[in-house]
């Protein structure tokens, strides 16, 4: 079942927001930015246009880094999960990790992208696309 607007929190619960579908696209991402900024062999994003992201009312904001020039990640600056990203490489969209996001979205993920910096200890068994770059 998909609700028309999932919810997502942080571990600690402190940043909270909402989503509207339908997603514009999820992917799993092996890039070493998303690795490192995650402690993960990959993570897994969903991607929003940015009207269709809000953080909730009385929620905290969350903590942004520069990652690299022009694109930033946010986190919880309480728990420090974490779980957004936004690029002027891709202007207008607001990536959220998936694993934050409650319940179902209206998409599976569909292709691993920046597969070209895999770790090479987790095998990859499913059919989706590999794709190097983006
Ligand atoms: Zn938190
Ligand atoms: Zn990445």
């Amino acid at each position: 079942m998909t609700t028309p607007h999932p919810h997502g929190s942080c571990l600690c619960g402190a940043v909270r927001f909402t989503v509207a579908l339908p997603v514009k696209w999820v992917a799993h991402c092996h890039c070493t930015y998303c690795r490192r900024a995650h402690g993960a062999p990959f993570v897994t994003w969903a991607g929003f246009p940015t009207a269709q992201f809000s953080l909730d009312p009385t929620s905290t904001q969350p903590t942004w880094y520069e990652s690299s020039p022009g694109a930033r990640r946010g986190f919880c600056p309480r728990c420090g999960s974490p779980m957004f990203f936004e690029s002027t490489r891709w202007p207008g969209e607001m990536h959220v990790a998936r694993a934050l996001i409650t319940g179902e979205l209206d998409k599976a993920p569909a292709a691993h992208v920046f597969y070209e910096t895999h770790v090479s200890w987790l095998e990859v068994k499913d059919d989706l696309p590999k794709k190097s770059s983006s």
